[in-house]
């Protein structure tokens, strides 16, 4: 069992305990201090989508990817409503890639089949 040493008074205090014994001072335990080290991610914003639409349909692809880094940018500096609007705006062009895809499918069926028919 390690033993750390209480930044309040100096007293060494048991790593399975958070409150110092000697003065009662809170230490976050080792785990909960590594936790709390992690930054909260943008909650605004889906790396995945802005490479499904480059994937896609890599012009709407690129707007969301620069509307990502944007709503990023916003997130780091605290902006929330700037995250989350584009943020938003960044799924819809990540989404627009998609129909563009189902469009294009649809079309490239439909038109020959229409040509076929008529011959
Ligand atoms: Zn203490």
């Amino acid at each position: 069992m390690s033993a750390r040493t209480c930044p309040e008074c100096g007293g060494l205090v048991a790593s399975t305990i958070n409150t110092c014994p000697h003065c009662g001072h809170f230490m976050a335990g080792e785990g909960q201090s590594q936790q709390s080290a992690i930054s909260v991610e943008n909650p605004h914003t889906s790396i995945a989508w802005c490479i499904i639409s480059v994937l896609l349909f890599w012009p709407m692809g690129l707007i969301a990817f620069i509307y990502y880094f944007k709503s990023d940018n916003c997130w780091q500096a605290g902006d929330q409503a700037g995250a989350e609007r584009n943020g938003r705006a960044s799924l819809r062009f990540a989404k627009y890639s998609v129909w563009f895809l189902i469009i294009t499918i649809l079309l490239g069926i439909s038109i020959p089949f229409c040509i076929f028919s008529f011959l």
